[in-house]
């Protein structure tokens, strides 16, 4: 058994022949493996989708009840054997549900990461690294430039920013499935107990997610009188930051947590005052330790800054390749993969929104 044997790009995205099934398919096919629910790797129209219990929740509310023809729940750790393919769910650290799979047939072991990060968030199960011959990672932060930091020491510039500015609101752009949800647990524990306002896009995620992990008293922005904005936390997607809707809040101090606030341009392009390093995707280093973790001797580099990943595996004698799979990008402002938003760092690479929800 060989990588290609088992595992195939198509042009619906990754492809398992003998088990007959796409992973995080770009388009509607018969069967579906489906990592987590952002918007970009969960769509709707599949025949049967196969995926943790959350990811399959969180589809349903965000794309109806009727989003497959058929689903079918597979645990953490659990194995199901699919034309001769033994299917396995693994955690990916990145959301609630997220999974990674690993796709077993003649000994020959492949893992498709999704999307993961391999640092501690409270909201989701640990991400662990599976053994395995081919290892297919995401790149979205796959240049050295990117280290996220803690992501402890960036809530602390937000609550420090809350002691300072007391009569203004800290209106915090967040994406809807994962990010949010984050934060909120990341204020808990650095001791944030006060209200924490939602806008409504946000609410039934966040909802989901408090019948899993304590969120504490979170509130819709809309119900709130503006005074009381005033020194709060308010959570809203970023599409929303600079729009009507923020007016409401009293001089507001902008803030934006995502991994690609590690670039100052970013930050003044979006008029964000207060940048917060948080993602929920692994950072250069997070991607060059799992690697060797994983063991493989093959990778495949998908979505997001593929070839500096590349250079570093086949550095190390590792068989490496990009998939330049198209049609993975930023959920909440529909970019898709494009570079258009991209900055220019050091080598002339361009970086752009390539991974969703970073
Ligand atoms: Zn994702
Ligand atoms: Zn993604």
């Amino acid at each position: 058994m060989r990588a290609h044997d088992l595992v195939q790009t198509s042009p619906a995205g990754l492809c398992c022949r003998p088990g007959g099934f796409h992973i995080d398919p770009l388009r509607p096919v018969d069967k579906a493996v489906i990592t987590h629910a952002h918007s970009d790797h969960a769509r709707a129209g599949h025949g049967a989708v196969l995926a943790t219990r959350e990811t399959l929740d969180l589809m349903r509310l965000r794309l109806g009840e009727n989003f497959a023809g058929a689903t079918q729940v597979l645990a953490y750790g659990e194995t199901v054997t699919i034309g001769g393919v033994a299917v396995t769910l693994l955690p990916a650290g990145h959301v609630l549900g997220s999974a990674q799979v690993l796709m077993e047939k003649d000994g020959f072991r492949a893992v498709a990461s999704g999307d993961y990060k391999d640092v501690a968030d409270p909201t989701c199960t640990p991400f662990v690294p599976v053994a395995c011959d081919l290892f297919i990672t995401e790149a979205t932060f796959a240049l050295p430039v990117f280290r996220h930091g803690h992501p402890g020491d960036e809530v602390g510039k937000l609550t420090k920013s809350l002691s300072v500015f007391p009569e203004r609101g800290h209106v915090v752009g967040v994406y809807a499935l994962g990010k949010a949800q984050r934060l909120i647990a990341l204020l808990r524990e650095a001791g944030h107990d006060r209200p924490i306002y939602l806008h409504g896009a946000l609410s039934a995620i966040t909802d989901y997610y408090a019948r899993v992990h304590d969120l504490g008293d979170i509130r819709l922005a809309r119900d709130a009188a503006r005074q009381d904005l005033a020194g709060a936390v308010v959570l809203a997607p970023p599409s929303a930051l600079q729009g009507l809707w923020a007016r409401r809040i009293p001089d507001p101090v902008t803030a934006f947590a995502s991994g690609w606030m590690r670039v100052r341009a970013r930050a003044r392009q979006r008029g964000v005052e207060l940048p917060l390093v948080i993602s929920d995707h692994a950072d250069w280093d997070g991607l060059v330790a799992t690697i060797p973790a994983t063991g493989a001797q093959e990778i495949w580099v998908t979505h997001g800054a593929e070839e500096a990943l590349v250079y570093w595996c086949t550095q190390r004698g590792l068989a490496a390749r990009p998939l330049a799979l198209v049609g993975y990008g930023d959920e909440d402002e529909g970019t898709g993969a494009g570079t258009t938003d991209g900055i220019v760092v050091g080598d002339g690479t361009v970086v752009g929104d390539g991974g969703e929800a970073p």
